[in-house]
């Protein structure tokens, strides 16, 4: 992780930049902000700057020995520890970090902005309660009484030290007051109401904003290939949680299939009441969810082009996607998925121009049951 894989954020980076640059990194620092913000991140990306060997005024190189072992996370003055529980696998006795450091690894590289929950599921923690314990600050202070293989300093990050056991707690508390030489603690938390004092009092506190919208939206649209118009409005909603965002994204994808076959299915076979019925549901959907459901219309009518056109080598569907849009597109012709396109297209742009959505979605309704009539006259 570089400084420059984070988006924004620069003031913060220079304060971190300089506390290198001048030697004065404090031996015990808590990177802290909200859930679905950087701190992770920004702690990696100071751990490579600190170790990297050529580094320039603004980064790390991300090329040199000591960057490539931090991206991979295994450099071997760099310790972890962070909440586990036991498994399947792992009795509650033996469940500390270490066990745990290569599912760690693939999880922080694959998202480094995740969340506990989100690693709970990762390493199959059963839903069971996520503890750093008393064994593991035991580690801890064993794993830093070593002095340094590599580099100049040893870091140990402390991920979430909010489920920290107060025995363990209280068992760190000397050795981050006194370090031994050239040792860095960073504790990585969201929540420093549930921090003891006496940990909080030792650390030198680096206050992490949450994203802004426009970063949130930057990330969607750059790392998740999520279109412009859509990030922007999930960007809107969440605070900048970044997994807030990515939660909401795969929510809407997913409820547009269910909803939009269902939608066709009731606009063909002329429901009207029910039809009447599902405008409420529509107006209860948020604005991104609606223009979500006509976008994905639109890329199903894409879909029902090349089926009609048997070049499905060029589809992107797989499952009940593809099998609702091979039978949806042995009903259409070209000029029906012309026209519903367009249909589709408009919708989208009124829901842009805050039509009020419940007229909308029903003369919507209405034109595509017209088409469908048209399409069965002629099929009859
Ligand atoms: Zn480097």
């Amino acid at each position: 992780m570089k400084f420059s894989d984070i988006i924004g954020y620069d003031s913060l980076k220079k304060q971190l930049i300089q506390s290198v640059v001048s030697d004065q990194i404090a031996h015990a620092q808590l990177f802290l902000g909200p859930e679905g913000g950087p701190n992770l991140a920004m702690a990696l990306a100071f751990t490579s700057f600190i170790n990297c060997k050529n580094r320039t005024d603004y980064d790390s190189c991300g090329e040199c020995d000591a960057c490539i072992k931090n991206s991979k996370l295994v450099h071997p003055d760099v310790h972890f520890a962070f909440p586990v529980s036991s498994t399947k696998n792992i009795p509650a006795k033996d469940a500390i970090s270490v066990k745990f450091l290569s599912e760690w690894r693939n999880f922080v590289i694959q998202d480094p902005y995740s969340n506990a929950s989100g690693w709970n599921n990762y390493f199959g923690g059963e839903n069971k309660q996520l503890n750093i314990s008393r064994q593991e600050s035991r580690e801890i202070i064993r794993n830093l009484s070593l002095k340094p293989f590599e580099g100049h300093y040893k870091i140990m990050i402390i991920w979430l030290p909010e489920y920290m056991h107060p025995a363990a707690a209280n068992a760190l508390l000397k050795i981050i007051e006194e370090p031994p030489p050239n040792t860095i603690f960073i504790l990585v938390s969201n929540d420093e109401t549930k921090l003891l004092s006496t940990i909080l009092s030792r650390t030198q506190i680096i206050q992490i904003r949450p994203f802004s919208d426009e970063e949130i939206k930057e990330l969607l649209v750059n790392q998740h290939f999520i279109d412009e118009d859509k990030a922007g409005q999930i960007a809107h909603l969440v605070d900048g949680n970044i997994n807030e965002a990515l939660r909401l994204a795969r929510e809407v994808e997913d409820d547009s299939h269910r909803m939009f076959r269902e939608w066709m299915r009731l606009c063909y076979i002329g429901d009207l009441i029910k039809l009447t019925n599902w405008t409420d549901q529509f107006n209860a959907m948020s604005k991104v969810a609606q223009q979500t459901l006509f976008q994905y219309g639109l890329s199903m009518m894409r879909e029902a082009l090349i089926a009609k056109n048997n070049e499905m080598n060029l589809s992107r569907l797989m499952g009940e996607e593809l099998e609702f849009i091979k039978k949806f597109s042995q009903i259409l012709t070209f000029e029906y998925i012309e026209q519903i396109s367009k249909v589709l297209t408009e919708a989208f742009h009124h829901i842009e121009r805050n039509a009020n959505s419940k007229i909308l979605f029903l003369s919507v309704s209405l034109k595509i049951f017209e088409i469908f009539q048209k399409i069965k006259m002629l099929t009859a």
